[in-house]
């Protein structure tokens, strides 16, 4: 589903270059639940980035699906990423005046659905992570590990060939975290989702069919979690 070959991404700071990913080579099957670790600024959050169509590489290539997704225009990747990624960030990232029913459908906005088609689509979605009888709170009516569950709603209600998660877990206490990982492996073993997931918890990476080490911008491993 997702390959990378040879890229690098340089940031500018200052009048200085910084290379902050060398030359990545990375393939994700389909179907497969895939952590990324590493040290902090190893470049992880950069990576997801790129393959999430959120930034261009400075150089390779990425293909999602077989479309070359570096060569996008930033209005074709912002289309791009609509209908083919969801996004799932440490801090939820949730719009505090909407109920959670309302921040579920915000992606929809975006398609041709109709009002009712919308609404029932979020429903479904919020049903999947166990939250139907939350759907009128506001994220401060729900726990952090609600607020989370309520953003994979968001992020798969659009049916998503690739969910990607930045530290998903990484504001949780040890059961809220257990919760949104087992949410995650139904999502990844029942409904198929190919999932990439960055964390700095080991127990985490356990949930994963497989882990993979970024050091220095560079991936220097690649297996089963121990
Ligand atoms: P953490 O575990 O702390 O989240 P990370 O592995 O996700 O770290 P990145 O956020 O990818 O690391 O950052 C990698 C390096 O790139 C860091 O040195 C960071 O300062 C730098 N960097 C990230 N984004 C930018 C940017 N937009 N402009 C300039 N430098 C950046
Ligand atoms: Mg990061």
């Amino acid at each position: 589903l997702v390959t990378i070959r040879n890229v690098r991404k340089d940031y500018r700071r200052g009048s200085e270059v910084v290379e902050v990913l060398h030359s990545i080579q990375l393939d994700i099957r389909q179907g497969e639940f895939v952590a990324l670790m590493g040290p902090s600024g190893s470049g992880k959050s950069t990576l997801l980035n790129l393959i999430g169509g959120l930034d261009n590489p400075t150089d390779g290539e990425i293909r999602i699906d077989g479309e070359r997704i570096d060569e996008l225009s930033s209005n074709q990747l912002a289309h791009w990423r609509s209908e083919n990624v969801g996004f799932v960030f440490q801090f939820y990232n949730l719009m505090p005046t909407l109920t959670a029913q309302r921040n579920v459908e915000l992606p929809l906005l975006l398609t041709n659905l109709s009002a009712a088609e919308r609404r029932q689509r979020a429903a479904v979605a919020l049903q999947l992570v166990g939250l139907a009888d939350r759907a009128k709170h506001k994220p401060n009516e729900l726990s952090g590990g609600q607020q989370q569950r309520v953003s994979i709603a968001r992020a798969i209600v659009s049916d998503p060939k690739l969910l990607i998660c930045d530290e998903p877990t990484g504001d949780l206490d040890r059961q809220s975290a257990e919760d949104v990982l087992n949410l995650l492996n139904e999502l990844n073993r029942q409904h198929g989702k190919t999932i990439l997931m960055v964390t700095h918890d080991p127990k985490a990476a356990e949930h994963a069919s497989r882990v993979v080490h970024l050091d220095k911008g560079e991936l220097v491993d690649d297996g089963q979690p121990s």
